[in-house]
């Protein structure tokens, strides 16, 4: 095995050994994986976007933890960052598979290679879908960074993997109409499951709002248009 395929080559710049909101109805241990190519306007994690950070968490501490933990929770989610990026992921994955934790996945879907290795592993996804997938370098700074997007949501609606698409509004950028296409192209796909989440505004951490969030009859038609759907507003 290469050095970058084994799972001790995960690049982790944040381990969090408990949390009840980062898997749907599961105990979870949650990994926040180092490396992100997007540079999203809204970004709150800038520590974990170069490919190496300040700080390292060495992957057989969290093993350590992972095995202690098991059957006291339920599922290990691997976030960022952008966990794609990193080809030590589906060796990682597997180790806390074969110790019973169900797997979830925090993705802005960038690289469907990787998606397409792990995706036998995967028992949940949050989907990060950023802007109408023609639109998407407006949010993410990255040209083409929509088509991998939209790649990776196929892929994942194709292996009928349960899958929360959310969405960020940043008013001017993704506003109602965006939302309007957004939901409709991936309620196309066969998503069920959406959120609409409130940004903040990085630098100042203010709610950055939108018509969105004050208009009950346009929040219910969003609504409608899934099995699931979620609001979430900056706390
Ligand atoms: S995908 Fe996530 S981690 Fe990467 S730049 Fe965007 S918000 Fe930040």
């Amino acid at each position: 095995m290469s050095a970058d395929c084994d799972p001790a080559g995960l690049r982790v710049g944040g381990f969090l050994p408990f949390t009840m909101v980062d898997y749907p109805d599961a105990l979870a241990a949650i990994i926040f994986c180092q490396g992100c190519p997007l540079k999203c306007v809204y970004c709150h994690n800038p520590d974990l976007m170069p490919a190496c950070g300040r700080r390292r968490i060495e992957w057989r501490d969290i093993h350590k933890h992972l095995v202690r933990r098991a059957g006291l929770l339920d599922a290990l989610v691997f976030s960022g960052g952008e966990p794609l990026m990193q080809s030590a992921l589906p060796a990682a994955m597997s180790a806390a598979k074969k110790l019973g934790y169900k797997i979830g996945l925090h993705t802005s879907g960038i690289a469907p290679e990787r998606l397409r290795e792990v995706l036998p592993l995967l028992d949940w996804v949050g989907f990060d879908v950023k802007a109408p997938f023609d639109r998407y370098e407006t949010i993410t700074g990255v040209a083409g960074s929509g088509e991998k997007a939209r790649q990776s949501l196929t892929l994942l609606a194709a292996a009928e993997i349960p899958t929360e698409v959310r969405t960020t509004i940043w008013p001017g950028h993704v506003d109602t109409n965006e939302l309007r296409e957004i939901t409709s192209d991936v309620k196309q796909m066969g998503i069920q499951s959406f959120a609409v989440q409130e940004a903040r505004d990085p630098l100042t951490s203010i709610p950055k709002g939108g018509e969105i969030f004050d208009d009950p009859v346009l929040l219910s038609a969003f609504a409608g248009k899934f099995a699931d759907f979620t609001l979430r507003r900056a706390a």
